[in-house]
This record gives structure tokens, sequence and C-alpha cells, in this order.
């Protein structure tokens, strides 16, 4: 969506394509970074991105072994929002949908399913969607279509697996009231999870070993209620959870495309590199990525050039910082889950936490590590047309 927005403003006539009929995605993260903020700052959207409901979280706090401990601080970042905007996944992409539409060449179709593409002479020359139609791109297919991506699909682009020694299940816990906190997590011996603000009820992610969500739901729901129960004694889960068809699993991918491109073709986002959830810098990645995207194409596209030479100047820009939040993430998966789910007794913080905890001053780092990130992007594709008035958009009037 960020893309195709970014795409259309600058001039270049989009077609986005989302097999699903609406964007709403239970059991999906949310966290919007201070990067992604700037960049809505930088596109005149802020302001309106921030009258959505949303909840601000400036520090990082974890609970382990039954103490709370401050480990991440964003408030001093010098940037416009200085603070995580948890804003539910199909709240985001809706925002990006009526910010897209706003442009004359913007064309959405929802319950578009690619299933193939159309190759002319070794070149990506569009694709074919499941109800039988054929679209052509003139110049460009970006696929920006998730972890399953048709890419590694169809095996056009080779991928490497970092790996991830977790999954995670998905549920809904009750809420005494409607008081919006927007995080909390807890880490104990064996277990470990997640907790996010729906002001009605928590979003629960519970943290499994890889491949063992069939061993989890035999052990029972009651036993999965306790877990969560030993996590979090202040809340009331007496009458929560009431069978395992309540839980949804979600499986856990770290891995990246050696190659992002093709003739004709460019992957970004998960579907160029999958994240892993921790640290909810996934969607914030994709959205660097759709700007690297757009800065470095969107002018050669408006004036007609062939994009094909200049796709690798999009993974040679991308691949650093992908590289380093992926290294980062698979060292907290070794050192700390795997630790966790192998079932070491915890007893208190590892020494990191309990610093970071103790110097307010080096909670800084973190901070600005996650908000930030590495190699953040500036927008830079031109502006090359005005939106129009805004107002929220019919989905059926998206359609082409
Ligand atoms: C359990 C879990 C929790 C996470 N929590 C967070 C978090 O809190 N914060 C965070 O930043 N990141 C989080 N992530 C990572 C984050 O979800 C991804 O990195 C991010 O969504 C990637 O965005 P994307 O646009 O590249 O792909 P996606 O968000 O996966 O979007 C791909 C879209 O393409 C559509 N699509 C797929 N195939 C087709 C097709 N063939 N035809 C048409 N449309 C298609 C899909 O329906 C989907 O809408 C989490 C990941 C997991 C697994």
């Amino acid at each position: 969506m960020m893309a195709g927005l970014l795409f259309t403003r600058a001039g270049v006539s989009v077609r986005v394509l989302e097999k699903h009929a609406d964007f709403f995605r239970d059991f999906r993260g949310d966290t919007v970074h201070p990067s992604t903020m700037e960049i809505l700052d930088q596109l005149g959207m802020l302001g309106r991105f921030l009258d959505r409901p949303h909840e601000r979280l400036d520090k990082a706090e974890i609970r382990v072994a039954g103490q709370d401990y401050t480990v991440g601080d964003l408030s001093h970042l010098r940037t416009p929002a200085p603070f995580i905007a948890m804003m539910p996944q199909w709240d985001f992409l809706d925002f990006l949908r009526d910010e897209a539409a706003a442009f004359p060449g913007f064309a959405l179709e929802m319950a578009a399913e690619v299933t193939d593409f159309i190759e002319e002479g070794g070149r990506v020359a569009g694709v074919r969607l499941a109800d039988g139609r054929q679209l052509r791109a003139r110049k460009l297919v970006v696929m920006a279509d998730g972890r399953s991506s048709l890419v590694r699909g169809r095996h056009l682009l080779p991928v490497t697996q970092i790996g991830a020694p977790m999954d995670v299940l998905w549920f809904h816990l009750p809420k005494a009231d409607d008081h919006g906190e927007s995080l909390r997590g807890a880490v104990g011996t064996g277990r470990m999870a997640v907790l996010i603000d729906r002001r009605t009820y928590w979003q629960a992610a519970f943290i499994i070993p890889k491949g063992t969500a069939e061993d989890v739901k035999a052990r029972g729901i009651g036993w999965l209620r306790g877990e969560m129960q030993a996590l979090f004694p202040e809340l009331d889960l007496s009458g929560a959870l009431g069978s395992a068809d309540d839980l949804h699993l979600l499986s856990v991918a770290l891995d990246r495309l050696d190659t992002w491109h093709r003739p004709g073709l460019l992957a970004i986002g998960d579907a160029a590199h999958a994240m892993s959830p921790i640290g909810g810098i996934g969607i914030n990645l994709a959205i660097q990525d759709a700007v690297a995207a757009a800065n470095i194409l969107a002018g050669p596209l408006t004036r007609g050039q062939d994009p094909d030479p200049l796709l690798h100047k999009v993974q040679d820009r991308r691949l650093f910082p992908t590289r380093v939040i992926q290294a980062g993430q698979k060292l907290a998966q070794d050192s700390v889950i795997g630790a966790v789910l192998s079932g070491q007794p915890i007893t208190r913080a590892p020494m990191i936490l309990r610093v970071l905890d103790r110097f307010p001053l080096l909670r800084r780092i973190p901070g600005r590590i996650v908000g930030l990130g590495v190699r953040r992007e500036r927008v830079r594709s031109p502006q090359r047309r005005s939106a129009k008035t805004r107002s929220p958009i019919p989905e059926s009037s998206l359609r082409a």
C-alpha cells in the first residue's frame, strides 16, 4: 500500500491487488514506529494518521520472573513522533488506502488473488489472477505479498532460511475495563507471552517452541490458561479461553531472498525478507523498502525509462538494514527466546535488562535502534500529482 501510494503520488499509474476482501487481519502486530511516522510527516499525512484511534508507547517494559523492567525509552528521540503508535494493522492499511486513493492514477482491487506470472522473453510482463484474468504491467510488477510470496512458491527467486525457534499462538483474553494501555510482556520459566491492548479485550501472543502447536493443544486449554495466569497474575482468567478452536497459530519465519529482483519484477517487504515479530520491526522495515523503491524508481518510470537496470539498487540500499535487523532478531531468538523455551529456570532478568532498567540514559540506545532503525529513508520521490480532497472512500469505488 505504501509503495502504491508513493508511486502514484510521483505520477506513476498503480494498481494494487489484494487477495482478501478486506484488510481485517486479526492476530497481527500493530506497531507503527517513529521511522514510519517520519515518512508520514514528510508526506504531510502524520496529523491525519494520528487523528485515527491509537495508543502511544514511549517505553518498553517487560516482566521477568514477576519483576518489571524498563528496557527502552523513545521519548527523547528527535523525530516528529517519539513514540510507537499502536494501531491495528487493518486501520493503518485503511488509512494508507484512503490517502493513496486521493491521488488520480491509483486503483485498488480487493479479492484479487495473483496466482501466476506472465513471462515474455525472460521478463515478467504481468500477472494472472485466480478469476482467470491476465493483467499486464506496462513497466514493473512489485511483489509485496508477504512471507508466502508467490516469488517463493514459484521458485522465481531463491531464498535463504535463517530460521526461528518459535511459533506464536494468538488468542483473545477478556479485559476488565476499556482503559487503553497498549502492551504488556512477561517471561517466566519455560513460558513467555505478550498482551496487546484492544481496549475491550486483550490480544494475547503465547510463544511456543517451533512445530509444537498440536502438542500444546493436546495439553488442553486449561493448561494454557494456567500458563497465562502464572505470567499475568493480576488478570482474572477464570472465564477465558473456551476451547482449542480459540487458538490461532502463526508460524514465525526469518529468511531473505538472495536476489530481490529479476527483469520486470521487484520483491519488497516480507516477500523479500520475512521478519520475526521481535521488536515489532517488520511493518516498519517494509515501509522503508517501499520508500527506497519509489526513491530509486519513480522518477525513471515517469520518464518512461526501463526500470530493469535499476532494480538492483533497491536491494543494494535495503540489504544492509535488513541484515542488521535480522542478525539482531536471530541473536534475541537464540539467546533469550530459545533459552526460555528450553525450560531453563528463569529466576531473574539477564544482566543487560537489569543494567537498562537501572540506568535510564542507556535505555535510549535500544529506543533509538528499534524506533528509528538503521539507514532510515527519506521520501525523495517527487510529488507530481496533487491529492483530491480526502473523504473516506467506499471500497466499491476503488474496484477497477
Ligand atoms: C506473529 C507475528 C507478529 C508480528 N508482529 C509485528 C508487529 O507487532 N510489528 C511489526 O512491525 N511487525 C510484526 N510482524 C511482522 C510483520 O507482520 C511483517 O513484517 C509485515 O506485515 C510485512 O509487511 P508486507 O506488506 O511485506 O507483507 P504482509 O503484511 O504479509 O502483506 C502481504 C499482503 O499481500 C496479500 N497477498 C498475499 N498473497 C497474495 C496474492 N497471491 N495475491 C494478492 N494478494 C496477496 C496478503 O493478503 C497481505 O495483505 C509480526 C509477524 C508475526 C509472524
